[in-house]
């Protein structure tokens, strides 16, 4: 088991891609990373498959949709995220999507990106996993990974001038991931991961309604659940603080990592370069814009 600071350093300076389903996923799961690979000079880049129309309480679908965009541009800007891509399904229906679209989807993407490294969700992590959508993302971009690099798969994004791209370092995350490989020490990234949380003050607010019904069906005294539950922040923050930890199944080269171990390197981001390029992110937080320009956005094509 490694306690992952070896794992940060090979992907310093190196572009990230992360795949989620829903705006709160890369807080809560990897946050504490992803603000350390931000330090460590990383562009990363967030896809979100879903709109979170669903994640709130009492206010409409679009004004849901509204208010978690906004604060997942606040998140966003807390973690060092440079760019974002929403495909904008509705939440929660992804496990009725057709075979095969979210995986085009990670596919195009990782063509586009050309990451280094793709954070996602563990197909093999699904003990205590009960949402469709973390599911189905793990699931297809699992497949996304090789797929990827086959030039008879989606030939339409060759045709649209894009190419083949092999992503080295697959991290899994998941609630509970199967055999980790690497646990980080995200305790220096910890005031980012907890503001971060409390930044999706409207998912999180239907966070508490769930916890309070159920503390109802428990006839919990209601004098106890308002009082305890109506601190939303001091909820959140506790639920964070709980581990100082994030763990992740790595996976290199897709197994074939022992064939590279000896093989020399052209690194095009030196060492210097790369501690330059950390400092500068770190030092350009209001121009980390999380909200990428509309030629930026993909092709949101039926799905909708
Ligand atoms: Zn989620």
């Amino acid at each position: 088991m490694s306690d992952g600071r070896s794992s940060l350093d090979r992907l310093a300076g190196r572009p990230i891609l992360a795949f989620v389903a829903h705006a709160d996923d890369c807080a809560l799961f990897i946050g504490g990373t992803i603000r350390l690979l931000a330090d460590a000079g990383c562009p990363i880049t967030l896809v979100r498959f879903t709109d979170d129309c669903t994640d709130s309480d009492g206010l409409d679908p679009s004004e849901t949709i509204r208010r978690n965009d906004r604060e997942l541009q606040e998140a966003c800007e807390i973690l060092g995220i440079r760019h974002r891509h929403d495909l904008g399904y509705p939440s929660d229906t992804l496990g009725d999507v057709r075979r095969g679209e979210l995986r085009e989807h990670a596919i195009r993407l990782i063509r586009q990106v050309r990451p280094y490294a793709v954070l996602t969700f563990d197909p093999y992590a699904r003990f205590g996993e009960d949402n469709q959508d973390h599911i189905r993302i793990a699931q297809e971009v699992d497949e996304a990974f090789w797929t990827s690099m086959f030039d008879k798969h989606h030939p339409e994004h060759l045709q649209a001038g894009l190419a083949p791209h092999g992503v080295v370092e697959r991290w899994y995350f998941g609630r509970r991931v199967t055999e980790p490989t690497d646990v980080i020490d995200i305790s220096a990234a910890m005031p980012a991961k907890t503001e971060a949380a409390v930044a999706h003050r409207t998912m999180m607010g239907n966070l508490m309604r769930q916890l309070t019904l159920m503390g109802r069906t428990a006839e919990v005294d209601s004098d106890w659940l308002g009082g305890v539950l109506g601190d939303q922040d001091a909820i959140v923050r506790r639920m964070v603080g709980h581990s100082t930890t994030e763990a992740f199944r790595v996976v290199r080269f897709s197994g074939f990592a022992a064939l590279f171990d000896d093989a020399p390197r052209h690194r095009t981001i030196p060492d210097a370069a790369r501690t330059d390029a950390a400092r500068t992110d770190a030092a350009s937080t209001p121009d980390a814009s999380p909200r990428p320009p509309t030629s930026e956005r993909p092709d949101l094509n039926g799905s909708a």
